[in-house]
C-alpha cells in the first residue's frame, strides 16, 4: 500500500489465501479488502468498500468489539483472540483476528488477518457438549445407584439434564393406557398440550414408535407446528424423546430440548440412548425392589398385610389419635396341622385363602386384616365404643364367617378358631406392646380352651360370667331345662281369649326361674338362639298338638321369633314339619317378629315372612314403636297385628304423649288393615283408654300373667264354660 510500490503490495495482499483488510480506525469504514475477505465473507469488493467492520459481526458482539476498540494498543501487533463474524448469508463464524496498526493517507488504520476457526471451535464446542453430556451419563448412574425410590430418581435425572447435560429443559412422563402422566420436568417450562395436540408432542411420538424420536430444528420440523408458538420465545430450538423401557413395555418418556439446534447428532445421540438405557435398567430394578418390598409387608399367598405391615398400620392408627377404643385381635385356627396332614397342604392353603377373604368381606375397610403367621390372623378394629363391643364384632363379624363349613376338595369342612384381644389404651399405648398382649391373651385362651380371651383381667371377669352362661345355656339345651309359659291375649269387644303368646322360661336347677330377658340376648350373639328356638317351635306345636288330642278347644298361640333364626333357610321347614307331625291346622300357631328383626335385614325378612305367610299363618309386629320405622315402611311385610310396645302403655292413661303415640299407631295400623293389640296393660285406667282408641286386643298383667301349661289351659277351658259375669 506504499505509495509507489504500491502493484507488488498489492498483488501481494489481494492474493494472500487468507482473508485480509484495512480499516479506518475513526469511521471503522474498510478501505482495503483482499480477494480471500471478498470469498469468504460472500460480498463483492464494493459491497464491503461499503461496510463498517461493526457490520460484520452479530449484534451481541457490537458491545465487545466497542470495549475492545478503545483499549487496544495504537502501536503493537494483537492477537485480540477469538471474534464471531457475520457472513453475507448471515451464517455466523468463528474468527482469529490478529491486527497490526497502521498510518494510511494520513489516518490511523489497522491491518487485520482473520483466521476462520469456526471448525476448531465447533469441534471444541462439541468436545466440551460432549464431556457435558457424558458428565451427566455419569450423574445419571451415580444417582441410579444412590436413589432408591422411581420419583426421586426421575426428578435428579432431570435436575442433572438441566445443570450437568446444559439442556434447557428436561422432563420425564409416565406412559399410562390414558396418555402421558408427567412426573418431573427441570429447566423452561415446556408446552402446555391441549388434549387434541397430546399426541403430537415429541413425547408422545415416541411412546408410540417405541423408539427415541428427534427434532434437531423445532423451527422447521412440521411435526412441531402445534407447539412452535410456545418454543421458539423460550429458546426451546431442538428436542429429543427417549422411550424408557421394561421388557417390551414403555413405562416412561424421558424428553431433552436444547437451546442450540442441530444439537442431537449421531455422537450425542449414543450417549443419550445409553442414559435412556441405563434409566430404563433402573426401572425394571426399581419394580423388582418394589416386588421385594410387596413381600417384605405383604403375605404371598391370601394377600393379606403381614405381621410387619400390621403393625406398621397400627402404629399409624394410633399415632392418628385414634377416637374412641382400639382393639387388637389376633385369631388363630384349631388343629390346622392336623387339616394340613390329612387333606393335604393344599387344602390347608385353600383354607388360609378363603379364611383372608371371608375375613375381608365381613369386615369394614377400616378393620385392618392380616396374616400374621402360619395360620394365625390379626385385626385390628377402630372407633370402638367400648372395649366390650370388641367381643360383638368377634361374635357378629368374625366367628359368624369362619363358622359357616368352607369347600375343600369339594368336601365340606368346619373349622374352629380361637381369639385373644387386648384394647387400646387400657392394654397397651403401642403397637407392639398390644400386639404383645393379644398374643398373650391368645395363648391364655388356648389354653384355658376358651373361645376368646381379653387380656385385661377385667374384661376376662365379665367374659367369664358370659362363658359360664353360655356353657350353662348349652347344657340347658341338652337337658330340656327350658318350659313354655302362656300368656292370653284378650279380645276387647269381647272379653274372650282369642289367643297367646308362648314365652319362654329357663328353669335353672340352681337359680330357679330364669326370664327369657337374661338369657335370648346372649343366645342369639353365641347361636345357641337356633337349638332354643327349634325347641321352642316343637314344644308349642306339641302342646296345642297335645291338648287337641284331648279334645280341649284351643286357640292359636304365637311364637316368638329372633331375628337370628330369620335368616335361616332351614326356617320353615322346621315350622312345617312340626305343624304337620302334631296334626296342627294353620290357624293354630302365629308369630311375632320385632320391628328390628325385620329391619336389620328388610329383604330377607319379607322373604321369610312371606314363605311364612305362605303356610297360612298370622304374623305380629312385635314391640312396635321402639324402633325408628314407620308403619308405612312396614307395609311391605304381610303383617296382621301390631303390637304396641309397652312403654307406650304404661303411660296412655296419665301422660298426652304415650296417649298420642298409641292413637297414632292404631289409626294408622287401621287405615293399613291391621289389627292391634296393646302389650303390658296392668291397670283398668290404661283398658280404658285403650277402649277409648279402639284397641283390638290387649295382653297384660291385668287380665293374666303368663302361666304355666296347664294353667293357661284351665283358664281357656274355663271362659268356654257358661259365663257367671267375669271377662273384661
Ligand atoms: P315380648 O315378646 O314383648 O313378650 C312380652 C313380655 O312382656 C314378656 O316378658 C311378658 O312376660 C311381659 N309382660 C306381659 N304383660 C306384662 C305386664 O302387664 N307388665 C309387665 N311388666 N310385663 C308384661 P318375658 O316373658 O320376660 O319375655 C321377654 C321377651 O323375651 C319377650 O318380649 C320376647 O322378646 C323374648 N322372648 C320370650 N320368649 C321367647 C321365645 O320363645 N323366643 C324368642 N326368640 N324370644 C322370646
Ligand atoms: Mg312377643
Ligand atoms: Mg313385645
Amino acid at each position: 500500500m506504499a505509495d509507489e510500490n504500491g502493484t507488488t503490495f498489492n498483488d501481494l495482499f489481494k492474493a494472500y489465501p487468507m482473508p485480509m483488510w484495512v480499516y479506518d480506525l475513526d469511521t471503522l469504514a474498510f478501505l482495503a479488502v483482499n480477494t480471500a475477505a471478498i470469498v469468504h465473507y460472500g460480498f463483492s469488493e464494493a459491497e464491503f468498500l461499503a461496510l463498517t467492520i461493526a457490520d460484520l459481526r452479530p449484534p451481541e458482539e457490537l458491545p465487545k468489539l466497542f470495549a475492545n476498540l478503545r483499549h487496544a494498543p495504537l502501536d503493537t501487533l494483537e492477537k485480540s483472540g477469538t471474534w464471531r463474524h457475520r457472513k453475507k448469508d448471515g451464517t455466523l463464524i468463528d474468527v482469529e483476528i490478529t491486527s497490526h496498526p497502521l498510518q494510511f493517507n494520513g489516518h490511523a488504520c489497522k491491518f487485520v488477518l482473520a483466521h476462520d476457526v469456526t471448525e476448531r471451535v465447533e469441534a471444541h464446542r462439541k468436545i466440551a457438549r460432549l464431556n457435558r453430556v457424558y458428565a451427566l451419563l455419569s450423574g445419571i448412574n451415580s444417582a441410579i445407584v444412590r436413589i432408591r425410590e422411581r420419583n426421586a430418581l426421575f426428578k435428579e435425572a432431570c435436575r442433572l439434564a438441566t445443570v450437568e447435560g446444559g439442556f434447557v429443559a428436561a422432563s420425564i412422563d409416565m406412559a399410562e393406557l390414558e396418555g402421558l402422566e408427567n412426573i418431573v420436568s427441570a429447566g423452561v417450562a415446556l408446552p402446555q398440550r391441549p388434549p387434541h395436540t397430546e399426541h403430537e408432542w415429541i413425547a408422545a411420538r415416541a411412546v408410540q414408535a417405541r423408539h427415541p424420536v428427534i427434532c434437531n430444528v423445532v423451527a422447521f420440523d412440521p411435526s412441531m407446528a402445534a407447539f412452535r408458538d410456545h418454543m421458539a420465545p423460550r429458546g426451546l430450538r431442538a428436542a429429543a424423546a427417549f422411550p424408557l423401557q421394561v421388557g417390551q413395555r414403555v413405562v416412561a418418556v424421558l424428553t431433552l430440548v436444547s437451546e442450540t439446534p442441530g444439537v442431537f447428532d449421531a455422537e450425542e445421540l449414543k450417549i443419550l440412548n445409553e442414559i435412556a438405557g441405563d434409566l430404563s435398567f433402573a426401572l425394571l430394578f426399581l419394580d423388582r425392589e418394589e416386588q421385594l418390598s410387596y413381600l417384605a409387608y405383604y403375605d404371598v399367598m391370601t394377600a393379606l398385610p403381614n405381621r410387619r405391615r400390621f403393625q406398621d398400620r397400627l402404629t399409624q392408627l394410633l399415632h392418628a389419635g385414634a377416637d374412641g377404643f382400639v382393639a387388637v385381635v389376633l385369631i388363630n385356627l384349631d388343629r390346622f396341622a392336623h387339616l394340613n396332614d390329612t387333606m393335604g397342604r393344599h387344602a390347608g392353603d385353600a383354607l388360609l385363602v378363603q379364611i383372608a377373604r371371608r375375613l375381608g368381606h365381613s369386615l369394614p375397610d377400616s378393620y385392618n386384616v392380616a396374616r400374621i403367621g402360619g395360620d394365625t390372623f390379626a385385626l385390628s378394629l377402630a372407633h370402638l365404643s367400648g372395649p366390650e363391643q370388641a367381643a360383638e364384632v368377634l361374635h357378629e363379624q368374625v366367628f359368624s364367617a369362619l363358622d359357616l363349613p368352607f369347600m375343600l376338595d369339594d368336601q365340606e369342612v368346619r373349622i374352629s378358631t380361637r381369639a385373644g384381644l387386648a384394647t387400646y389404651p387400657g392394654d397397651g399405648g403401642d403397637a407392639e406392646t398390644l400386639f404383645k398382649h393379644a398374643e398373650a391373651a391368645l395363648k391364655n385362651a388356648k389354653s384355658s380352651g376358651q373361645r376368646y380371651l381379653y387380656y385385661a383381667p377385667r374384661m376376662n371377669a365379665a367374659l367369664a360370667a358370659r362363658v359360664a352362661l353360655e356353657n350353662e345355656l348349652q347344657l340347658a339345651i341338652e337337658e330340656r331345662q327350658f318350659e313354655m309359659y302362656y300368656q292370653p291375649r284378650v279380645d276387647l269387644h269381647s272379653g274372650r281369649v282369642v289367643s297367646a303368646e308362648a314365652l319362654i322360661r329357663w328353669n335353672h336347677p340352681q337359680r330357679g326361674m330364669i326370664s327369657p330377658l337374661e338369657f335370648i340376648g346372649l343366645s342369639e350373639e353365641t347361636g345357641l338362639i337356633r337349638p332354643i328356638g327349634a325347641w321352642v317351635i316343637e314344644d308349642v306345636c306339641a302342646q296345642q298338638g297335645s291338648w287337641r288330642r284331648a279334645g280341649i278347644e284351643i286357640v292359636p298361640v304365637a311364637i316368638n321369633l329372633s331375628a337370628v333364626q330369620c335368616v335361616q333357610s332351614e326356617l320353615l321347614n322346621q315350622i312345617a314339619i312340626a305343624m304337620a307331625e302334631n296334626g296342627l291346622e294353620r290357624n293354630f300357631i302365629e308369630f311375632e317378629l320385632t320391628e328390628t328383626a325385620v329391619m336389620n335385614n328388610p329383604d330377607e325378612a319379607a322373604r321369610n315372612l312371606n314363605g311364612l305367610k305362605a303356610l297360612g299363618v298370622q304374623l305380629s309386629l312385635d314391640d312396635f314403636g321402639t324402633g325408628y320405622s314407620s308403619l308405612a315402611q312396614l307395609k311391605r311385610f304381610p303383617f296382621d297385628f301390631v303390637k304396641i310396645d309397652r312403654s307406650f302403655i304404661a303411660g296412655i292413661d296419665s301422660n298426652p304423649e304415650d296417649e298420642a303415640i298409641a292413637a297414632a299407631i292404631i289409626a294408622m295400623a287401621h287405615s293399613l288393615g291391621l289389627k292391634v293389640v296393646a302389650e303390658g296393660v296392668e291397670t283398668e285406667a290404661q283398658l280404658a283408654a285403650l277402649r277409648a282408641l279402639r284397641c283390638d286386643e290387649m295382653q297384660g298383667f291385668l287380665f293374666s300373667k303368663p302361666l304355666p301349661a296347664h294353667e293357661f289351659m284351665a283358664l281357656v277351658q274355663n271362659q268356654h264354660r257358661p259365663r257367671e259375669g267375669g271377662g273384661l
